[in-house]
């Protein structure tokens, strides 16, 4: 069976076309003030892909991922993106109890951030059907992330970002050389922006969530868990805003279960800001309801619509997922304690799946192994990191 797009609500497949992003009927259904519908989720070759494969050999990470990919090696940017290390922080186990903790260090992707997994699939896809030309709206990481990933992979890249996004994250992009426009407003009216551009003038739009090869290549971050450890979690903390990295860990595991070589999903929990939260009030309403204003020092997760709420609702549903939501202030705090007992400096949204952990961990066994996704820098966002800490004074 070759691969295809599957619509994750009439179940209608597609041949995978650049020309398709979300289901043409279904797509119908959309209300600006909802998630978008009509997700296009790839399926197809993992059954036969790895049943029956003995990982007691010692995997190899990057070949066991790449077999899961619906896009050939041969456009492949040259870029490092991926097989990120997992570590195994002795004085944090230590302090929490949890002797199998375990942080996924996505920091140490190429532009800084998980974001990288994404762009380096939509990058390969461009290059397959010959299109030079992508856009992206982004609240800043998947900015520069498809701004650096782009630049290696030789396309022309066209940014709309809030004039609020965090200045390193814009100024990387421009480092890299992409066309950025600031948009006065927020990422909700950056997104519809892009789309609109898309639309009139052509090129790939690479929106998460819209574009599928984004949860497609966020998915790899699971892949590599289970790799790494050689078994699947207990628990994963993922940060979500726009819910895309959620449903990309839901669908790595998802297919590995579906090729044979474990049977149980672990247990997501969703971690959310307090005041953006749109994903943990769907899990509890059980449906998503009017947008509310979205404000959080953890820029990369403030999102009024989550673009990707569908998927990821379904999929909490589906497998028993939890969601947790965190002040700022615990963020901040979490932060600082995770950088200063590990050794790893993460942005907010990412300090906020430790703020999670922390939280909840009350109520997990100790033994669990517990995965934390740290999905980006702290040096992407000093303002925020600033107010964490005493400055000295001279
Ligand atoms: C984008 C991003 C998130 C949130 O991912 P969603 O797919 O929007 O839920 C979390 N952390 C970092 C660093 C990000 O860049």
């Amino acid at each position: 069976m070759e691969w295809k797009y599957r619509c994750i609500e009439c179940g209608k497949s597609y041949e995978i076309s650049p020309d398709i992003m979300l289901c043409p009927g279904c797509k119908k259904k959309y209300d600006p003030k909802k998630p978008l519908r009509g997700i296009l989720e790839v399926v197809g070759k993992t059954g036969e892909l790895s049943a029956g494969r003995d990982l007691s050999a010692g995997p190899d990470t990057v070949d066991f991922v790449h077999r899961f990919l619906p896009v050939e090696r041969e456009y492949f940017p040259s870029v490092p993106v991926g097989n990120t290390p997992i570590w195994r922080p002795m004085r944090l186990r230590k302090k929490t109890g949890f002797e199998n903790l375990y942080l996924k260090d996505d920091t140490l992707n190429p532009t800084g951030s998980l974001k990288d997994r994404a762009s380096f699939l939509v990058s390969a896809f461009a290059r397959k059907f010959h299109i030079q030309d992508v856009v992206v709206a982004s609240t800043g990481n998947a900015a520069s992330s498809m701004a650096g990933i782009g630049a290696a992979a030789g396309l022309n890249i066209r940014i709309f970002i809030p004039s609020s996004a965090p200045k390193a994250k814009m100024v990387q992009a421009l480092q890299y050389g992409a066309d950025v426009t600031l948009v006065d407003g927020t990422y909700d009216t950056a997104f519809d922006m892009s789309i609109e551009f898309t639309d009139r003038h052509g090129g790939l739009n690479r929106n998460t969530a819209f574009n599928p090869m984004t949860i497609e290549g966020k998915k790899t971050a699971a892949l590599e868990i289970f790799a790494q450890l050689n078994r699947m979690p207990d628990y994963v903390f993922v940060p979500a805003g726009d819910g895309v990295i959620l449903s990309g860990v839901y669908k790595g595991f998802k297919d590995i279960i579906g090729s044979g070589p474990a049977e149980e999903m672990p247990v997501i929990y969703a971690v959310q800001a307090e005041g953006s939260q749109a994903i943990c009030r769907a899990l509890r309403d059980g449906d998503f309801g009017e947008p509310e204003r979205s404000s959080t020092i953890a820029d990369s997760i403030a999102v009024e619509v989550p673009r990707g709420g569908y998927y990821a609702l379904s999929s909490l549903k589906k497998y028993s997922g939890r969601c947790v939501t965190v002040s700022d202030d615990e963020i901040l705090k979490a932060q600082h304690e995770l950088a200063s007992e590990s050794g790893l400096f993460a942005e907010p949204s990412s300090s906020a799946a430790f703020a999670g952990f922390k939280k909840v961990k009350a109520g997990l066994s100790e033994e669990s192994v517990v995965v934390l996704l740290i999905t980006g820098s702290g040096l992407k966002d000093i303002d925020a990191a600033m107010k964490g800490i005493d400055i000295p004074q001279h």
